[in-house]
């Protein structure tokens, strides 16, 4: 049984003073795939450290996240841009729409969003969506470039059941992290009526951290109760559930 992180952030300064014991508690486990999703070019150096630390763990994705759009959001567009002529990644991401945050910036979010989802499209990446209180604003986007050569994963799906349904007829799977052990989180009612070929395992960390760990720092081993938690929803084993997830995730990163 290999289990897949498809979202964590191993690089963050939450982790500078115990990464390497952090990252050993999950190899320790079977969590042996990190997908690494990008922020905006000030990370860059942390993300390429810990792909050397970890080379046959880490999986590198590259992107502007919506939070990071701002006035100089072409430079950082044109960056992301030069980093995929030099190199490979698995992923675009992650990109999308935050609205929670900061709804000044929503124009320019739509444009990198859209110029980033074409970066993908000319590279045949999947896209990896961050989406928050956005969802309307997303599938807007996703309908207009909406064809063959469009896929990826929703990270941390928040959504109800017709969103989800709606954002996997765009070819998404839905990264499932924390929030489905969440008391309130409302994923819990309604996750097992979709398909478990659609869903991946996320941690976001260092954040959402699930029960019962919520409002601390989270870590990948913290997927386990993520992985039990479907377990317990589908009434499918756990070791099933990491099989069938690691399985989408290859078929998404090609890795
Ligand atoms: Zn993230």
């Amino acid at each position: 049984m290999i289990i897949t992180d498809t979202h964590t952030h191993l690089y963050s300064e939450a982790f500078d003073d115990d990464r390497d014991a952090m990252i050993k508690r999950a190899l320790d486990l079977n969590i042996k795939r990190f997908f690494i999703p990008a922020i905006d070019s000030s990370y860059t150096k942390a993300m390429f450290d810990l792909e050397k630390a970890y080379p046959k763990n880490v999986h590198l994705m590259m992107g502007l996240h919506p939070t990071s759009v701002k006035e100089n959001y072409k430079e950082e567009l044109q960056y992301v841009e030069t980093l995929f002529k030099e190199r490979a990644f698995v992923a675009v991401g992650e990109i999308g729409i935050d609205l929670y945050w900061d709804t000044s910036t929503l124009k320019i979010q739509q444009d990198a969003f859209r110029q980033q989802i074409q970066l993908a499209k000319t590279h045949k990446l999947p896209i990896v969506i961050h989406c928050r209180d956005a969802f309307d604003e997303i599938f807007e986007i996703l309908d207009d470039v909406n064809d063959d050569y469009l896929f990826g994963i929703f990270h941390c799906f928040t959504g109800n059941l017709e969103q989800a349904k709606q954002a996997i007829s765009y070819n998404m799977k839905l990264g499932i992290g924390g929030v489905v052990t969440f008391k309130n989180g409302g994923l819990d009612k309604f996750i097992n009526q979709i398909d478990l070929s659609h869903i991946v395992l996320e941690t976001d960390s260092p954040y959402l951290s699930p029960a019962p760990y919520r409002g601390k720092r989270n870590e990948s081993s913290y997927i386990i109760n993520v992985l039990n938690k479907l377990s317990e929803l589908y009434n499918v084993s756990p070791e099933e559930i990491a099989n069938i997830t690691t399985a989408n995730s290859v078929d998404i990163f090609k890795i």
